[in-house]
């Protein structure tokens, strides 16, 4: 999609630090991490949110879940637990209209978030 930011991360248009790429997925770490761990996990496909990827394809929402997975795997954050996180929508304080998983780790989590 034109004009969007996430498609131009995927498309390797606009620079990111990029963990883990394949054929549908992409994870890369958040510009203002939240946490030691922080990294955003997006299908190069465009949705606009978490409702509208599963509607539309569950073969890549699973994809999507099993790369945020890995990445923690990967960034060592497993063991000790990590939060995946899909902000959707305005009362969810969404930014980016690209559906992006966040990865968030590498120090105690307080629950609930605000
Ligand atoms: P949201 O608020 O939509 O759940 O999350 C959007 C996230 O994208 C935010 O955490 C923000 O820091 C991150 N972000 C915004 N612009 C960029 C960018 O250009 N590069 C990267 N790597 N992250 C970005
Ligand atoms: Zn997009």
């Amino acid at each position: 999609m034109s004009d969007c930011l996430f498609c131009a991360i995927a498309a390797g248009d606009i620079p990111a630090d990029v963990v883990h790429a394949d054929d549908d997925v992409v994870a890369f770490r958040d510009l203002n991490p939240q946490a030691p761990v922080h990294v955003l996990v997006i299908p190069r496909a465009h949705y606009a949110n978490a409702g509208e990827l599963a509607a539309a394809d569950e073969h890549l929402t699973a994809r999507v879940l099993a790369a945020a997975a890995s990445v923690a795997r990967q960034e060592g954050i497993s063991d000790a637990g990590y939060r995946l996180v899909a902000n959707t929508g305005d009362d969810a304080g969404q930014s980016v209209h690209h559906v992006h998983v966040h990865v968030l780790g590498g120090r105690s989590l307080t629950w609930p978030p605000g």
